[in-house]
C-alpha cells in the first residue's frame, strides 16, 4: 500500500482534545441536570503544575524541557493518572487526561480521583541517562505534591516501569525514608504487581470480547491493533491467541504489517524486541500508521496517540467494533460519523481502565505488604471491567445513550455524589 502522511498528533489536535473533553462533560452535565456551579467547578482542574526542567544532555550542552503535573480531581481519592513523554505532549492534552482519569476511576468504581503528568521531549532521542535525569528532576520539582495519599504516577506513552522506578528512589530519597510508593507500574523487584504490565492490555482484550459477545459478532473476523508499545502489543498477542480471532495488522508509528490472512504477533514481537522495526518485518504487505486503520478488519483497536480517527478518515474505517485501547483517539466528530454507519465504539474509559484498576491493587498490595500473584491481578481487572461494562451497556440502553455517553454520565453523577457527601471547604 502507498505512504501517506505519518501522523495526525500535533499542538493543534492536542488542544482540541480539552475542548472536547470539556464539551462531553457539558453534555453530561445536562443530560444529569446539573447545578451549573458543580459543572464549573468539574471543569476546572484542582490544580496544573508547569515546571522547567534543566538538564545537562550527555555532550555537556544544557537543555530545558517543559513539564506538568495536573491533578483534575480528589473528591473520591488521592490523584492518579500516567506519566507521558512524547514530543506533541501540551498541557491542554495533560489537562484532559487528567480529567479523564476521574472518570475512568468513578466508571470503575476505585478510590482515586484524576491525575496526568507531561514532560515534552522525544524519548527515542534521548539517552538513557538523559532520561533519567530528566525523570528524577521532574520528580523533585514535584516533592511536596505526589505520593501515597497525594497523588500517584504510573507509566503512559513513552515511560514504562523504569522510569517509575527512578521516581520511587528519587522521592525515597528525598524523604530520607522509604514512605510509601508514588507510582504504581513499577518494575515487581522493587514492589511493582506482577500482573500490572500486562493489565491495561489484558483489559482492552477482554472488553473486545465482552463486546463482540454483546453485538453477537462471534466469530469476530479480522483485528487490527494501531500501536505496539506496552498496550497494543499486549491486545495483539492476546486476541492473536484466543480462538476465533485473527490479527491481520500490527504497527506503531512508524507504520506496520497488514497481511489478510493474518499476522504472527509472536514474530514480530520478537522481532521488536531485537530491535526491528515492525513495518519492516517480512510478512504481508507494509502499510503506514494511517492506513493501518483502515485495513478490512472487524475489529480495531486503537492503541497509540489521541486524536488518530478524525473526520478525514472515519467515513473510511471498515471494523464494525472499535475499541480504544488508547486515550482519546476518536475525534467527537468522527465518532458521530462513526455512529451514523451504525458502528460501536467502546470508549476509552472503559476500554482501557484494566490498567488502572490493576494500579489500585498494586497500591493496596504496597499498602499490606503482601503480592497479589499475577492471576489475583487479572481476576480483579476483569471482574470490576465486567461489572462497569455491564453497568454502561444497561444505562447506555436505558438512556438511549451511546456507551462514551452512558460511561460518562455514570462517572460524572458518582463523583457529584462524592463531592455532595464531602461538602465544600470551608
Ligand atoms: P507506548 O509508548 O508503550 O506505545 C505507544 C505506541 O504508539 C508505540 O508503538 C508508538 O510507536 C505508537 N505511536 C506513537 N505515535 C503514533 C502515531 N502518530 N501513529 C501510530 N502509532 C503511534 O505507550 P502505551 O503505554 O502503550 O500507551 C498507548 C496508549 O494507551 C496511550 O494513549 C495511553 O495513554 C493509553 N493507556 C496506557 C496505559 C498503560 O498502562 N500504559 C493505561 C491506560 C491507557
Amino acid at each position: 500500500m502507498e505512504a501517506r502522511a505519518a501522523s495526525r498528533s500535533g499542538p493543534a489536535a492536542e488542544s482540541n482534545a480539552w475542548e472536547e473533553a470539556l464539551a462531553q462533560l457539558a453534555q453530561a452535565g445536562r443530560f444529569l441536570e446539573l447545578e451549573d456551579g458543580i459543572l464549573e467547578m468539574l471543569s476546572h482542574p484542582r490544580r496544573s503544575v508547569e515546571m522547567a526542567i534543566p538538564i545537562r544532555l550527555d555532550s555537556g550542552e544544557l537543555r530545558t524541557f517543559d513539564g506538568w503535573r495536573v491533578l483534575h480531581s480528589h473528591t473520591r481519592g488521592p490523584g492518579k493518572g500516567g506519566l507521558r513523554y512524547h514530543p506533541a505532549t501540551t498541557l491542554a492534552e495533560t489537562k484532559a487526561l487528567a480529567m479523564g482519569m476521574t472518570w475512568k476511576c468513578a466508571l470503575v468504581e476505585i478510590p482515586y480521583g484524576g491525575a496526568k503528568g507531561a514532560v515534552r521531549c522525544a524519548p527515542d532521542a534521548l539517552s538513557v541517562t538523559e532520561l533519567e535525569r530528566i525523570t528524577r528532576r521532574y520528580a523533585s520539582e514535584l516533592m511536596p505534591l505526589i505520593g501515597p495519599g497525594r497523588d500517584v504516577l504510573a507509566p503512559d506513552i513513552g515511560t514504562s516501569g523504569r522510569e517509575m522506578a527512578w521516581v520511587l528512589d528519587t522521592y525515597n530519597t528525598a524523604a530520607g525514608m522509604i514512605v510509601g510508593s508514588p507510582v504504581t507500574g513499577k518494575p515487581v523487584v522493587i514492589g511493582g504487581s506482577s500482573g500490572r504490565r500486562r493489565a491495561t492490555g489484558f483489559g482492552v482484550a477482554e472488553c473486545v470480547k465482552f463486546a463482540v459477545a454483546m453485538q453477537s459478532m462471534e466469530p469476530p473476523g479480522p483485528v487490527a491493533v494501531a500501536g505496539f508499545g506496552e498496550v497494543g502489543r499486549v491486545v495483539a498477542e492476546l486476541l492473536a491467541a484466543e480462538k476465533g480471532y485473527e490479527v491481520v495488522a500490527v504497527g506503531d508509528v512508524a507504520g506496520g504489517r497488514y497481511d489478510e490472512s493474518g499476522i504472527d504477533v509472536q514474530a514480530i514481537a520478537q522481532h521488536r524486541e531485537e530491535g526491528g522495526v515492525v513495518r519492516e518485518f517480512e510478512a504481508g504487505e507494509a502499510v503506514d500508521a494511517p492506513e493501518l486503520l483502515e485495513v478490512p478488519c472487524d475489529v480495531l483497536v486503537p492503541a497509540a496517540i489521541g486524536g488518530v480517527i478524525d473526520e478525514q478518515n472515519a467515513e473510511r474505517i471498515r471494523a464494525q467494533l472499535i475499541v480504544e485501547a488508547a486515550n482519546g483517539p476518536t475525534t467527537a466528530r468522527a465518532e458521530a460519523i462513526l455512529a451514523a454507519r451504525g458502528r460501536m465504539i467502546v470508549p476509552d474509559l472503559l476500554a482501557n481502565a484494566g490498567g488502572v484498576i490493576a494500579s489500585h491493587l498494586e497500591s493496596v498490595q504496597d499498602a499490606q505488604g503482601l503480592p497479589f500473584t499475577a492471576s489475583e491481578t487479572r481476576g480483579g481487572v476483569q471482574q470490576r471491567l465486567w461489572r462497569a461494562f455491564a453497568a454502561t451497556t444497561e444505562y447506555a440502553d436505558t438512556h438511549r445513550l451511546s456507551l462514551r455517553q452512558a460511561a460518562l454520565c455514570i462517572a460524572v453523577d458518582r463523583v457529584v455524589e462524592a463531592h455532595l457527601a464531602l461538602g465544600l471547604f470551608p
